[in-house]
């Protein structure tokens, strides 16, 4: 089969490509290709051939074409690669005539299925393509590059390798422990298996960082009308987003912003004000600013610092109590009746006096979030995961490798401890792919783009 497919994205742009790959794609290409030269020719493997893509003696468009040939492919395949001028329906009709001559149209992320399949890369290279092309900061970005270039696959590897070797140990023991072999050295087997359980256990927990880094962190902005929540995000986006207005109910609906605070982007909610309304469409705008509220890594809480406290208050205070809060006492330049020592009760360490008028407390806001979420900064080249597959797969990996140590320790027998082993074997190979199934592979190549 061969299969074919626009891989740029489907605006206007310079330039855009077609992709073919699979036995025929080079015949394909060739029926349509016309130039000085031949893609066809061996001699010129991997060489951009200028000329046109002609279709029933009608220029379609002027393009550069290339041809790959298996194994040294993206694919592992035959593959062509035809570059023309990125207009959607000039793409559309160059596809069109390699469709109509026998390709099928490529699924979704088919290209890099094709890959994973003949050994170019792994499931988690695989993955980090995706999240590449997807990647909304540059920390995101570089965390998928390290991922793409083998950096999780390797460790998972080196995981795998020992503890296979752990399962031949154990294995050895139950098929020879009639005869006269000598036993497992179950003490040394124990530290193996326990100094790799470290080792998985601290990457497991990289995930809660990683996926922050990946996603950026979900950042709402609460509180009651008025109370200077629009002209904080503008604040912190140093442009007119939000619509401030002094009329309370003003932002409706929620409003998302990106900020990147150094290399970490807040995908940043402001919400419509939280008060008793009549008003229906206010009603669902608030609604939306509580779910927007349970769903947030971090909520930052306004009040009026000029007024007292007001019933409202005291709700989104006890709604909010237990998350992860940064409470703002805004409006300091009208003068101040809310004590922030009252307020630390509420919120320890996270209260901040602000005035957005006077431009006050913004840079306390942001170090306080810096200092929670980018403490401990890690190293550049440790390995962290952000995928929620693989970071159940490794919290299995573990869980049935601890098992299998409290049984050797226990000395209920080898067998049922090589199981628990074997278990974790399996469940690592299920992140890197190697005994990941076709379930596994369709769910994972689904979420692609089509041309990938
Ligand atoms: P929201 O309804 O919570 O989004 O509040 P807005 O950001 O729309 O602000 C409501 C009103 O308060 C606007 O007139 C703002 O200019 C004003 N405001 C915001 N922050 C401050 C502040 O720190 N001091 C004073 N005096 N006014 C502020
Ligand atoms: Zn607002």
């Amino acid at each position: 089969m061969t299969i074919a497919a626009i891989s740029t994205a489907k605006s206007p742009a310079g330039i855009g490509i077609v992709r073919l790959s699979g036995e025929e794609a080079i015949s394909l290409a060739c029926g349509f290709f016309q130039g000085k030269q031949s893609l066809d020719d061996p001699a010129n493997d991997r060489k951009l051939l200028y000329g046109h893509i002609v279709s029933e003696g009608e220029v379609v468009d002027e393009v550069l074409a290339v041809a790959f040939r298996a194994p040294f492919s993206y694919t592992g395949e035959d593959m062509v690669e035809i570059q023309a001028h990125g207009s959607r329906i000039g793409l559309e009709r160059i596809l069109n005539c390699f469709i109509s001559a026998g390709a099928e149209p490529a699924k979704r992320g088919e290209f890099t299925k094709i890959a994973f399949l003949n050994g170019k890369l792994d499931l988690t290279e695989a993955e980090a393509i995706i999240d590449m092309i997807e990647a909304e900061s540059v920390s995101a970005q570089k965390q998928s590059a390290r991922q793409l270039t083998g950096h999780l696959y390797r460790k998972i590897e080196g995981f795998r390798t020992r503890i296979k070797d752990t399962l031949a140990h154990l294995v050895a023991d139950i098929d020879f422990s009639t005869e006269e072999v000598e036993p497992v050295d179950v003490s040394a087997l124990i530290t193996t298996c326990e100094a790799i359980l470290a080792e998985m256990k601290a990457l497991e927990s990289t995930f809660t960082r990683g996926k922050l880094v990946q996603e950026g962190i979900a950042t709402a902005i609460v509180g009651k009308p008025n109370v200077g929540k629009s002209s904080f995000l503008n604040k912190m986006l140093r442009e007119d987003k939000a619509i401030v207005t002094d009329i309370p109910g003003t932002t409706r609906d929620v409003l998302e912003a990106s900020y990147s605070l150094d290399g970490i982007h807040l995908r940043i909610q402001d919400t419509a004000g939280i008060r008793k309304t009549e008003d229906t469409i206010e009603q669902i705008g608030i609604e939306r600013a509580m779910a927007s509220m349970e769903e947030a890594d971090l909520i930052i809480a306004l009040f009026d610092a000029s007024r007292p406290l007001e019933e409202e208050d005291m709700e989104i205070i006890e709604r909010i109590k237990d998350k992860r809060v940064i409470c703002l006492l805004n409006k300091q330049d009208l003068g101040s009746v809310l004590n922030k020592e009252a307020m630390e009760a509420y919120f320890p360490g996270a209260v901040i006096e602000t005035s957005f008028i006077r431009d006050e407390g913004l840079a306390a806001v942001e170090d306080l979030i810096e200092s929670w979420f980018l403490s401990g900064t890690i190293e550049e080249d440790e390995i962290q995961i952000y995928s929620l597959r693989h970071k159940l797969l490794l919290a299995e990996a573990v869980e049935s490798l601890s098992k299998a140590v409290e049984d050797i320790r226990s000395g209920i027998g080898l067998d049922l401890a090589e199981v628990y082993v074997e278990d974790a074997f399996l469940k690592l190979g299920e992140i890197t792919g190697q005994t990941a199934g076709e379930e596994v592979l369709d769910h994972v190549f689904s979420k692609f783009c089509i041309g990938k």
